[in-house]
């Protein structure tokens, strides 16, 4: 592709009739909108995306597996022009591309995992406007999004003030407890060199996340005697003080704003029809955006598995033992925040606008939860024009090309914005 050059940011946008933008604010945030000659190129790029998320699509990704696909994302941003490829201790995927200064890196990021377990089968459907896969949304759009960013910088010579870390990180989504993300800023090599983090993820480009919801995630084994369900009749039943949890869980009062939340979630456990099980295991999970309303919400939690459990040692037979109660901390996403009114976000939300997005900010769990427990400024915006049924198998994304590429351009604008980006 051709080197190109382009006037500065507020040129291109003063000379674009019909903008969105009015004047003024194009003054206030001239990087907003894509310049042209870039918007043209990116939508050369469609074909390419498409082909790049249906190859990362296609590679599976489960749960602490993804190893096949950091092996191949790290190949694919080698091919797209970066040099600097490396996969760390945990398995994430990084890739480096200096700035014009030193100083603190600025993360761009998407998750490598799906939450769908080894063997379940991905073969990428088109429909009409619509690409169906599990994950193809969420998210090998942002991988995908990712390297036709870096083509077009990589082609139009375009530096950066700081240097730009990309990610693909491990263990976004659910068990994995965004410790592809944790290890980034706690142990890895940039730990203390990350100035600002945004996490390419999802498909809808008019959502900016700055508030990490917090979860705490437990797994409440109840184990007891057990025994022959005739000829132990009357002894304690962990079962019944799983149920008793479960109920004395859901008459929890927990405040509308901040949102917080609670589900009993998953259960498992028991032997035979005709036994009395020995344990019954369930897991729970729990979310707010205030700290200390999530930590509340938890001892309520606990307090009533603790009650639970009292309660039917002290209604059935305890002689041949009692039920006890062991719970396991398996998910802990601290909560935090991004002020609207940080330059990031308002970059973010700037260039979703110029789109043609009505943009909007939003609360989530995502891989920005860690930095913004940080302090770290982070956002998490979406990179395509829709899609649904996340998380299922009949997961989809709309590829119709104007908007798809309009979404698209949101982070790349988004990144220019924040990192004074120019054609050296
Ligand atoms: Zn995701």
């Amino acid at each position: 592709m051709a080197v190109r050059r382009w006037i500065s940011w507020a040129a291109v946008v003063a000379l674009a009739g019909g903008l969105p933008l009015a004047p003024a604010q194009a003054q206030q945030a001239p990087a907003a909108q894509l310049p042209a000659p870039l918007a043209a190129q990116l939508d050369a790029e469609y074909d390419h995306v498409i082909a790049d998320l249906v190859r990362i699509a296609e590679t599976p990704a489960p749960p602490f597996k993804e190893q096949e696909r950091a092996a191949l994302y790290a190949r694919m941003l080698r091919d797209a022009g970066l040099t600097d490829v490396t996969i760390d201790e945990e398995g994430n995927v990084l890739a480096l591309r200096p700035g014009r200064e030193e100083g603190p890196v600025f993360v761009v990021s998407a998750h490598l995992d799906t939450v769908f377990p080894e063997g379940t089968a991905i073969k990428v459907r088109a429909e009409g406007d619509r690409l169906f896969a599990p994950g193809i949304g969420d998210d090998s759009l942002g991988l995908a999004s990712i390297l036709a960013w870096v083509r077009l910088m990589e082609a139009n010579r375009i530096t950066t003030r700081q240097p730009v870390l990309f990610v693909g990180t491990v263990g976004e989504e659910g068990a994995g407890d965004l410790r592809g993300v944790r290890h980034l800023f706690t142990e890895g090599a940039w730990k203390d060199r990350i100035g600002s983090f945004v996490s390419i993820d999802g498909t809808d480009a008019a959502r900016i996340v700055n508030a990490a919801v917090g979860s705490r995630r437990y797994r409440l084994a109840f184990k007891g005697p057990g025994g022959r369900s005739y000829g132990a009749f009357g002894i304690v039943n962990p079962m019944v003080a799983m149920a008793e949890t479960v109920r004395g869980i859901y008459a929890i009062d927990v405040p509308r704003d901040p949102k917080t939340t609670y589900a009993a979630s998953v259960v498992h456990g028991g032997t035979s029809v005709n036994a009395i099980p020995d344990e019954v295991v369930l897991e729970i999970d729990m979310r707010s955006g205030a700290p200390a309303v999530l930590a509340m919400l938890e001892s309520k939690v606990l307090a009533a598995a603790e009650a639970a459990v009292a309660a039917e040692n002290a209604a059935r037979s305890t002689k041949p033992g009692t039920i006890t109660l062991d719970p396991q901390l398996i998910g802990d996403r601290p909560a935090g925040h991004t002020p609207a009114d940080h330059p990031l976000v308002e970059a973010a939300l700037a260039a979703s606008r110029a789109a043609g997005f009505t943009a909007r900010l939003d609360d989530s769990s995502t891989d920005s939860n860690i930095a913004m427990s940080l302090g770290i400024p982070a956002v998490t915006i979406g990179s395509g024009a829709g899609g649904g049924r996340s998380h299922s198998l009949e997961e989809y994304l709309a590829i119709d090309r104007a908007r798809f590429v309009a979404g698209l351009s949101v982070g790349l604008a988004t990144i220019f914005a924040h990192t004074g980006a120019r054609a050296d």
